[in-house]
């Protein structure tokens, strides 16, 4: 991992980055996956909003070392048998794509706040829920008392800026329809169109932190 105060420096630019682009408030979320615990100390302190991680195991492992300095976001893809342990330590569930999913969240932490994870470009190797099937799941997640904040998906992968642009769009688009605020979209390498599209979240780990070594990342 780099040096605490260039990640410092990197949150600033970001931040001066987004004001150039919107009047939104955006969110930074430091996705802190395969680097150390003490990452989480470096986001706080360099600023971030919140932190995120995608492997269950990784954050058990992490709250044994560690309170969470900031709002910890479970982003990735989440199986219903990891809920339970989980539950205590994630203040927002993103990538939330199934029912029995709502469910589970439902049971072992009632009301807890969620975002509905979106395929918005159609790439079977992502998870999310078709558009088409959206109101379906939203109605599942109120019905079972989630509250949901918002939508969050990921762009192409290797996508032309064109199908960036459309992905993100139509994120936007989706929550916007259904009076939802949040749109959590961008990573390192294309938030700032995702700013422009309208993410009011952004989840950023190699541009802040630098290459993750791991091959789990
Ligand atoms: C790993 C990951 C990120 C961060 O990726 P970078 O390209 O390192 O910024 C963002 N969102 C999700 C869902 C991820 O899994």
């Amino acid at each position: 991992m780099i040096d605490p105060s260039e990640v410092v420096t990197r949150v600033a630019t970001i931040r001066s980055h987004i004001a150039e682009l919107t009047d939104r408030s955006v969110s930074i979320v430091a996705v802190t996956k395969t680097f150390p615990v003490a990452s989480w100390r470096v986001a706080a302190d360099a600023g971030c909003d919140a932190l995120g991680e995608n492997y269950a195991q990784e954050v058990l492992a992490k709250v044994e070392e560690m309170a969470p300095p900031l709002p910890l976001h479970f982003i990735g893809a989440l199986q219903s048998n990891k809920v339970r342990a989980l539950a205590p330590h994630i203040s927002l569930w993103q990538g939330v794509d199934r029912v029995s999913v709502i469910d589970e969240i439902a049971r072992r932490a009632p009301a807890a706040s969620v975002l509905l994870q979106v395929n918005t470009t159609g790439e079977e190797s992502k998870s999310g829920v078709a558009p088409h099937d959206l109101d379906a799941l939203h109605h599942s997640a109120q019905a079972a008392g989630l509250s949901v904040l918002g939508l969050m998906t990921l762009g192409p992968t290797d996508g032309s800026p064109s199908q960036m642009r459309d992905a993100f769009t139509s994120l936007r688009r989706l929550a916007d329809e259904r009076g939802l605020v949040e749109c959590s979209m961008g990573m390192s390498g294309d938030y700032r169109l995702a700013v422009e599209c309208g993410a009011t979240m952004i989840r950023l780990g190699s541009v802040l932190f630098g290459q993750r070594s791991s091959s789990m990342g």
